[in-house]
């Protein structure tokens, strides 16, 4: 019986909930739907993690409020990660902010550095979430075009001058949720330029850090010269080590935008579940060899889909990294027509592109996150079809 605040309405619809509802009503009529829309890992959290998490339970310590900005362990382990896998200094006092996941950061940072009106620079398609940050902010949003003939890069020199006059922050995301891109030092050092003259704030969301193909290891945006003075980076554990559900994470790069971070959460909870920091600081120091077969598992998964999609004659390319494809929507079909087109006719469940942007028309994104054999179930169902060929 209670309005709701303008704000609440301000925010931008949350696209996908339509497709978990699809999914469930095709479900609920008795079909075996295989879902390849949604961008949950599949897999449970390594046992070791797991264990650390029991132990840290059991404590006491525990069980209190934890200092408000997290425990020093967990940064210091954050700060040792990058050392060891980036070769970057951190300094785990003033650089290293503990978030309750990646998307908190992401929502919180818009409300940190900006003001109502503000401009801020946002890939298209992209991660939903940065949306809900700057609606929340009250900034307004000038959309970077993702394209495949730029690799999914943005073309910096395509934005206007006024654009970049105005603007405060820029999101960026590699490897690339949509599109599975990733992105090489040349883009990070002009994304630096131009941050440095336009004095923009870059926030770096690098969630699908641990996930490249090929034998190539993603680039950190901190490993560039300058990153530091110009933005951060959002790294989450929900992906490199199948802990979605724990909401844990953490910001590295730019101490005024950490200090900002941590202030402004100082106004919104205490930090997380001591144990959940105890146990992530173990996943972040200990054996890696659990990441190298997640990735050795997702590539092996993407062979299946992108060969077999390939073979019924679906022209598709595979994604360089992230856990993520970029399928091209065959002619006729707008990209929800096709993904409910897939859904009613092949029970095969694939996320619009037009729910990450205006650019991402034309294309549906599938996940890796589920068995080879479903991969190829998919595949075999999708041939059923005739669409291609
Ligand atoms: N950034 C991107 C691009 C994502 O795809 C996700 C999750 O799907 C996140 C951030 C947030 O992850 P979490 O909040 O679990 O850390």
């Amino acid at each position: 019986q209670f309005e709701k605040s303008e704000l609440l309405k301000a925010l931008p619809k949350q696209f996908f909930a339509s497709l978990v509802e699809k999914v469930g009503a095709i479900t609920a009529e008795g079909h075996d739907v295989i879902n390849l829309g949604q961008g949950n890992p599949d897999q449970p959290t390594p046992d070791h993690i797991v264990r650390r998490l029991q132990e840290a339970a059991q404590n006491p310590i525990n069980h209190k409020y934890s200092p408000f900005k997290g425990y020093s362990y967990l940064k210091e382990a954050a700060a040792k990660y990058y050392k060891r896998e980036y070769g970057v200094d951190i300094d785990p006092d003033k650089e290293v902010a503990i978030l309750f996941g990646g998307k908190a950061g992401l929502v919180e940072l818009p409300q940190c550095l900006l003001n109502p009106g503000d401009t801020v620079l946002v890939p298209d398609p992209g991660y939903p979430d940065y949306w809900s940050g700057v609606a929340m902010a009250g900034a307004q949003m000038e959309y970077m075009p993702l394209l495949e003939k730029n690799d999914f890069l943005p073309d910096y020199p395509s934005i206007s001058k006024d654009t970049l006059e105005k603007a405060k922050l820029m999101f960026l995301n590699y490897p690339n949720n949509p599109t599975g891109a990733i992105a090489n030092s040349k883009f990070f050092k002009e994304t630096i330029n131009l941050a440095q003259k336009h004095s923009i704030c870059v926030v770096h969301d690098f969630a699908y850090g641990a996930i490249g193909f090929d034998g190539s290891k993603p680039l950190s945006f901190m490993q560039c010269e300058g990153a530091k003075d110009v933005g951060i980076e959002i790294y989450t554990l929900s992906k490199t080590y199948n802990m979605a559900g724990w909401r844990v994470g953490f910001a590295v790069g730019n101490s005024s935008v950490i200090e900002a971070i941590e202030l402004i959460q100082d106004h919104m909870y205490v930090s997380l579940f001591p144990a959940v920091q105890e146990a992530a600081a173990a996943a972040l120091l200990e054996s890696q060899e659990c990441v190298d077969q997640l990735v050795d598992t997702y590539e092996s998964r993407r062979k299946v889909l992108i060969e077999g999609l390939n073979e019924i004659g679906w022209e598709v390319s595979a994604p360089k990294g992230s856990f993520f494809a970029w399928l091209k929507v065959p002619e006729g079909f707008t990209s929800e027509a096709f993904a409910d087109y897939l859904l009613e006719h092949a029970h095969v469940a694939v996320a619009p592109g037009i729910g990450f942007g205006t650019y991402g028309e034309g294309y549906v994104r599938t996940g890796l996150l589920t068995t080879e054999d479903r991969l190829r179930e998919a595949v075999d169902r999708i041939r059923e079809l005739k669409l291609f060929k």
